[in-house]
């Protein structure tokens, strides 16, 4: 478990099991009855169609867990509960849920309704979103608050007005000084009192990834001469009772309660101003930007983890806005936050398989021995010398040389065979001997470093000294084999591929045996930056980890991964690159009967795209494709004698074309049935 740091990024929901599973406490640390659920074994219910009948899915697909979405939305709610008791602050906390990190029905209407008992709304950034958003809350809390973000045209602030009609409290927030005249236009024209917000471009910015979002120079938001020249406008109109909010959001993922303190600071004085200006100010929206913690590490220095509890983040938050109402001495405001990424993240497991292992061999790294690559006598003199003088450099471990003279082989014998005096199979030779010194001056190189460091610190590499004994590569510091795994990363795990994102991945079975090789993983597409090269875990310098130790494949038997808290953004953005299509979900709870039993209910709640699907979506006719592949058919067959067998092959044929519209986009692994 530690070396998926599971307890790390994992706690208090996911862990490893006696049977050497991923296993999942749906609840968390929560009192109540729950029994521990293993994954694996959900997958292999789901693959054998055990518990869905006829519904049998191949992986890829996501498990969801309701139950995690319930915890984390109450985590969220308690800890300002807690906060707002403890520092006797006189508002209250009413979050909203930003849908943009899951438009899933089923997310933002579980979080609607599990959210009803305290108010909990939902924020959208887009028309479309504000329709689902209205949708969805006509089923919530009258008190929920509809906060409409982004950008915004006359039919967006249409929309927005007509809700307050259907008596939702939607909020609307002007991103920009312009969006005013637009809300006054259509306010007017239907005679609709808006309920208006303004986003506060912050001075304060942080550091990490999603820092751009704020700062001075920050995409979004109004600055201060703004924010007055807005104030004076409405209250010339008669009209600065209609602002009731102030909104910022300093980026995603704050690495430091520093920072939010900062941010916070900042933004509550703008509150106050702006209640003192004679505006209805009711509500201060801090935007989302809570973190979590995806490697495990619980450090703010990591830009792949936070330094703070979600506690933490509330009692930063109270504190900072009563002390500055207090000064002021403004009425204390409801809380709002748009929490999004620290919400469900941790609700969705996917759960892909292995295709197969491309493993690095027939290369020896034994430093005493050389590298033993076939050259054989008709080599050219040229490369025969540089190749001695390339065994010679290795057995004195001159890295530098080893590295220039493995160059230089193989840009002499690139030379040699454009002249054609070099066979193809001498060609691939000395490209195995290049490949393999390359490997062998990373391998000595951390062999080098490692030995700087003191005893203790040696030892714990020792079973990493892959050099004196010929045999097994265990390939420290680079890695043994590329896994193919039967994903998309464009698809399932997009932020990896844009943005650098690290997520957990870790394999679901066989956690009892120790993992021996190292590996990347490569996915499915025709895009060589389809892979994921970077994984939690922490190397000589404490850093994340550039392989994932996995186990050997087995003969017949298929190899299950899941990728952890990837349930925000990744499928909002997924893409469908080589037209791979969204994935199967099940919805995964359990129903804990009076004598501690726990049932295991599943319910598949979509059935992912299908390659029909995915080509609609490209306005091809799966049809009108299948019409001229049966027109072909007839030609071909019609050139041939006609005979009943002929026949029989042919509707064969426009049968197997006719059934593979309705079948998945990925591959199917045989694996599974077996
Ligand atoms: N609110 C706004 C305006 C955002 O832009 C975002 C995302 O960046 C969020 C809320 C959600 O942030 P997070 O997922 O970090 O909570």
């Amino acid at each position: 478990s530690s070396l998926y740091k599971v307890e790390g990024w994992g706690a208090p929901y996911f862990f490893i099991n006696a049977a050497g599973h991923m296993a999942i406490r749906p609840m968390g640390n929560s009192s109540k009855p729950q029994e521990e659920m293993d994954i694996m074994g959900i997958v292999q219910h789901i693959i054998e169609s055990k518990v869905l009948g006829d519904l049998a899915l191949p992986t890829p697909l996501i498990l969801r867990f309701p139950d995690i979405l319930r915890d984390r939305l109450h985590k969220l709610q308690s800890a300002f509960d807690r906060a707002i008791h403890a520092y006797h602050y006189q508002g209250h906390f009413q979050g909203v849920f930003p849908v943009k990190c899951n438009q899933d029905r089923h997310v933002v209407e579980n979080i609607v309704e599990l959210g009803k008992p305290f108010g909990f709304g939902l924020e959208a950034g887009s028309k479309p979103e504000l329709l689902l958003a209205m949708g969805s809350l006509c089923k919530g809390s009258p008190d929920a608050l509809l906060v409409c973000n982004g950008y915004k045209d006359a039919d967006y602030v249409c929309l927005a007005l007509l809700a307050r009609q259907l008596h939702l409290k939607c909020v609307i927030v002007l991103e920009q000084e312009q969006e005013l005249d637009v809300v006054l236009r259509m306010s007017c024209h239907l005679g609709i009192d808006p309920l208006l917000g303004l986003r506060a471009k912050l001075n304060t910015k942080h550091a990490g990834h999603f820092g751009e979002t704020s700062g001075e120079d920050g995409k979004f938001g109004l600055s201060c001469s703004q924010i007055v020249a807005i104030v004076q406008k409405l209250r010339k109109l008669g009209k600065l009772h209609c602002l009731q909010l102030l909104h910022f959001h300093i980026g995603s993922q704050i690495p430091s309660l520093a920072i939010v303190h900062d941010g916070v600071s900042e933004a509550v004085h703008i509150y106050c101003e702006l209640a003192l200006m004679g505006a209805d100010m009711q509500f201060l929206d801090i935007g989302g930007g809570l973190g979590i913690d995806y490697d495990g590490s619980a450090s703010a220095q990591s830009d792949m983890s936070v330094g703070y509890t979600i506690e933490g983040y509330a009692k930063q938050v109270v504190q900072a806005v009563k002390s500055a109402c207090d000064m002021k001495g403004v009425k204390q405001p409801t809380l709002c936050s748009e929490s999004g990424r620290a919400l469900v993240s941790h609700h969705s497991v996917l759960v892909f398989d292995v295709l197969s292992a491309q493993h690095r061999g027939g290369r020896n790294l034994n430093t005493k021995k050389g590298i033993s690559v076939d050259v054989d006598e008709t080599l050219p003199d040229e490369l025969r010398t540089l190749h001695q003088s390339l065994v010679g450099f290795i057995q004195a471990g001159d890295l530098q040389n080893v590295k220039d003279c493995a160059s230089k082989l193989k840009g002499n014998s690139v030379t040699h065979f454009k002249q054609g005096k070099l066979s193809l199979m001498q060609l691939s030779a000395i490209n195995n001997i290049h490949e393999a010194a390359t490997e062998l001056t990373e391998v000595m190189r951390e062999r080098d470093m490692i030995s700087t460091f003191s005893p203790f610190v040696r030892k714990s590499f020792e079973s990493f000294d892959l050099h004196d004994n010929g045999q097994d590569d265990k390939g420290y510091g680079t890695h043994d084999a590329i896994y193919h795994i039967n994903l998309s990363v464009f698809r399932s795990m997009p932020d990896t591929w844009a943005i650098g994102q690290l997520f957990p991945i870790v394999p679901l079975h066989r956690l009892d045996e120790e993992p021996m090789v190292n590996a990347i993983l490569s996915d499915l597409t025709c895009d060589s930056d389809g892979k994921v090269t970077a994984f939690v875990g922490s190397n000589v310098e404490g850093r994340h980890v550039k392989h994932l130790k996995l186990h050997h494949l087995q003969d017949g038997k298929s190899y299950y991964v899941g990728m952890f808290l990837g349930g925000a953004y990744q499928e909002a953005l997924g893409s469908m690159h080589n037209l791979y299509g969204s994935l199967p979900v099940v919805h995964v709870t359990q129903s804990v009967k009076s004598r501690g039993i726990a049932e295991l209910n599943l319910k598949r709640v979509s059935g992912g795209q299908k390659i029909a699907d995915v080509l609609q979506s490209m306005q091809y006719n799966p049809n009108t494709i299948l019409e001229v592949l049966a027109i072909q058919l007839q030609k071909c067959f019609s050139e041939v004698e006609f005979s009943e067998d002929e026949r029989e092959k042919a509707l064969a044929v426009l049968r197997t074309l006719a059934c593979s519209f309705s079948s998945s986009t990925y591959l199917s692994n045989n694996h599974q049935t077996s």
